[in-house]
């Protein structure tokens, strides 16, 4: 993937040129992971000339919530943090779909890991992305042997840039021997989610995914399903699920900004269901799809739209 398809990047204070985003090796949001981001897709409609933004104030609220969670400030607030967003976007010109990234962290370059007044420092860039996962085929998903973080080591409910290294352990774990995704269990030994996706399965027309005491990111493609399946009558259900409930799922899938909607086809080599898509994940993902590139009134108020000459 090119990453300079997008020119220009936000950073420390100002839009410059992607290549004059640089931080020193020393900065203490490198070295310890003290940070958070976010994410944010942008999908391009080549007939109508515009970008459809999803959910960006949702987007924003969780980045600054997650400030709060690590007891610090950022420089801007969220409206403030919006106009810069959409202020780079312009600038970017995307002529593709996209995935916009926030990032707060600690920028100073003492040693010792720090988060005592601690203020964070602001950038961001573009990528341009299609698949994040394969799209074409079910997933294939191994229950991780690494556990969830917790809420008490470090919180779930921000996207704490060091909280990824356990992400990053069980996707090796699972790309290493052959699986797309994983799937990592809680302290509780229950199902908590995929790497950077939340889950769902499907059980006798219910749909059904973990609640945050689960140790699960509050993921907004997680809550626009939920909001999708109330509006045309799925009962949804938040409750643990324990790991051998995959096996005998109708149907399973995850939800992401990046994933969007992917649906799993076997968990620990188990088929799931039929072992095809199922009707409810088929709805939802077709729903979903229509939500975030604007398509659907209904669900107007979740996209910004941005006019690209
Ligand atoms: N869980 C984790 C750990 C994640 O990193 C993500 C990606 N942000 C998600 C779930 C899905 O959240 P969202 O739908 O807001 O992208």
């Amino acid at each position: 993937m090119k990453t300079d398809a997008f020119p220009y990047a936000f950073f420390q204070g100002k839009i410059v040129p992607i290549e004059d985003a640089k931080i020193s090796i020393m900065t203490n949001g490198l070295q310890y992971g003290i940070g958070f981001f976010g994410g944010i897709r942008g999908y391009y409609n080549e007939q109508k000339k515009h970008i459809s933004m999803f959910r960006i104030d949702d987007h924003f609220k969780r980045f600054t919530n997650a400030a709060k969670i690590l007891g610090g400030e950022l420089p801007y607030t969220q409206e403030e943090l919006k106009k810069i967003t959409l202020e780079l976007v312009e600038k970017n010109t995307p002529q593709t779909n996209f995935y916009i990234r926030l990032y707060g962290y600690i920028s100073h370059t003492k040693l010792s890991p720090n988060l005592t007044d601690a203020r964070f420092d602001f950038n961001s860039y573009m990528i341009p992305l299609e698949e994040y996962m394969p799209m074409g085929k079910g997933l294939s998903l191994l229950v991780s042997s690494w556990q969830r973080i917790n809420d008490n080591s470090i919180s779930t409910l921000a996207k704490a840039s060091g909280g990824y290294i356990n992400s990053a352990l069980a996707r090796k774990e699972a790309n290493e021997n052959g699986y797309d995704e994983a799937i990592l269990l809680n302290k509780f030994g229950n199902v908590a989610e995929g790497s950077a996706e939340n889950i769902f399965i499907v059980r006798d027309g219910t749909l059904i995914t973990p609640g945050f005491s689960e140790g699960v990111l509050e993921g907004i493609t997680r809550k626009s399903v939920i909001e999708i399946a109330q509006d045309v009558g799925i009962e949804v259900i938040e409750r643990p699920i324990p790991r051998s409930e995959l096996y005998i799922a109708d149907e399973a899938f995850l939800t992401g900004t990046a994933c969007q909607v992917a649906w799993i086809e076997k968990i620990d080599n188990r088929v799931i269901g039929s072992g095809k898509i199922g009707t409810i994940t088929e709805k939802l993902k077709e729903k979903f799809f229509a939500a975030v590139k604007g398509d659907d009134d209904q669900y107007a108020q979740w996209c910004t739209k941005i006019k690209i000459k």
